[in-house]
């Protein structure tokens, strides 16, 4: 099949399907053109005729970055972030932009201002967030990969709910320069794919130092190798959906079992804290970062036309900001963020890699949300958030399903350990295959 067949069979099924998934709020005018020149090319670049859709919080020039929200309905990317630069010079294609909770905050993907996600995998549930519309395109089969974006767990939860796979790589591996920021010191763009094998090939292709964004660092290329006799911890949360916790726990015992692989119970003592942290630093960082769509660059002032998340963490995080005396919340925030690593970086100096649930719950029905309290929905992250404060990677991949619902499993390894991670990923994902 040529490139420009393939595109053109997706955008036939986006066509027919998307209106009932809601998935993706933009298409590219212009991606039958990029595929036949791409068919006829003769140097190949390593993403060469993959068809990749893009969360509507990272830039690309003359696309409709909207996040989301009618604060950014009329915004039109001015320039190409990194990550974009690096699919286009490895010969990736941009079918699209994906629907997501407004401004990345959220978990459900019912927060977008031009309407919810539905999970293709799990007719009537949330599809998870807030990089919902990237899950759900690559679940609905519209693409060949995704970008999102995790800050406390959104690449990993729609990936869990959805059925695929989801990486958050380390803080600092992939450049978060032209990444509309939810709160900068967290972000991390990802990808989500099919297999672990194409979640590791966008990975490596859009990693790397970057001078325009001072947290990224140098990393060898990402390669998946057989991993020797790995020494897996296990960490038992509370508050975990017992089925959840059950099903995680046959899946590790399937793995211990078929490759001998060691398992042991490990504890990190304040991981209980993770949530209000997590919190209270996206709180103060959004409000920051929010302080520039004041009406004059963007068209709208974000107070006066954005939903009801984001106004709660604008007037939040304003008022945290305002009451902040010598650094007493958010300095305090960064202090307990400081100790949760430190606790996660010394686990995993004794195992090679943690496996825990990606959500402790089950997806609700859609449009629940609204009822639901918000530390309730807040509680959902309690498993995706600690490895953003400790800057690790984690990956979320499929682990089986309850009542036909997916649920996810994730792997977390040690900050730049990806290759590592990734390994360890595929030996599962094989195992899932056999289906012993
Ligand atoms: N659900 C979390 C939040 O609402 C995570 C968001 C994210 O990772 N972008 O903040």
């Amino acid at each position: 099949m040529t490139i420009e067949q393939k595109a053109k069979q997706y955008l036939e099924k986006i066509k027919k399907e998307n209106k009932k998934v809601n998935a993706l709020l933009y298409l590219n005018p212009n991606l039958i053109e990029e595929a036949k020149a791409l068919d006829k090319k003769q140097k190949k670049g390593r993403l060469y005729g993959k068809i990749i859709a893009v969360k509507a919080n990272i830039n690309i020039k003359d696309f409709p970055i909207s996040c989301a929200s009618k604060t950014l309905e009329d915004y039109n990317g001015t320039y190409d972030a990194t990550v974009i630069e690096k699919i286009k010079v490895g010969d990736g294609l941009i079918i699209g932009i994906c629907n997501m909770d407004e401004f990345a905050a959220g978990g459900s993907g019912e927060n977008s201002a031009f309407g919810p996600t539905q999970n293709p995998s799990a007719p009537g549930k949330i599809p998870g967030g807030s990089s919902s519309g990237s899950a759900v395109a690559v679940a609905a089969g519209f693409c060949d990969m995704a970008l999102g974006s995790d800050t406390g767990g959104s690449i990993r939860n729609p990936a869990s709910f959805c059925g695929i796979v989801g990486v958050k790589p380390s803080y600092g591996l992939v450049s978060r320069y032209g990444l509309i920021d939810l709160s900068m010191s967290l972000d991390q763009i990802g990808p989500l794919a099919k297999s672990v094998e194409d979640a590791s090939l966008l990975l490596d292709v859009i990693k790397g130092k970057d001078e325009r964004d001072t947290k990224t660092f140098e990393s060898s290329p990402i390669k998946l190798e057989k991993p020797k006799k790995i020494k897996i911890g296990i960490l038992k949360i509370k508050g975990v959906d017992s089925r959840i916790q059950d099903l995680i726990d046959k899946k590790v015992h399937e793995i211990k079992k078929f490759y001998g692989w060691e398992v042991k119970e490990i504890e990190v003592k304040h991981i209980d804290l993770a949530v209000q942290t997590y919190y209270l630093l996206v709180y103060v960082e959004f409000f920051s970062a929010t302080r520039r769509f004041d009406g004059r660059r963007y068209g709208k002032k974000i107070e006066d036309s954005c939903g009801q998340e984001v106004l709660r963490r604008i007037l939040g995080g304003s008022e945290i900001t305002k009451s902040e005396f010598k650094g007493r919340y958010y300095k305090k925030a960064i202090e307990i963020k400081e100790i949760i690593k430190e606790e996660l970086e010394n686990v995993l100096k004794k195992v090679d890699c943690l496996i825990i649930p990606t959500i402790p719950g089950m997806p609700w029905n859609i449009n629940e949300g609204a009822k639901m309290k918000t530390e309730e929905i807040y509680a959902y992250d309690a498993l995706t958030i600690p490895a953003n404060l400790a800057e690790i990677c984690s990956i979320s991949l499929p682990a089986g399903k309850i009542n036909n619902i997916p649920i996810g499993m994730q792997i977390m390894c040690g900050k730049g350990e990806e290759s590592k991670m990734l390994s360890i990923a595929r030996e599962v994902e094989k195992l899932s295959l056999i289906n012993i």
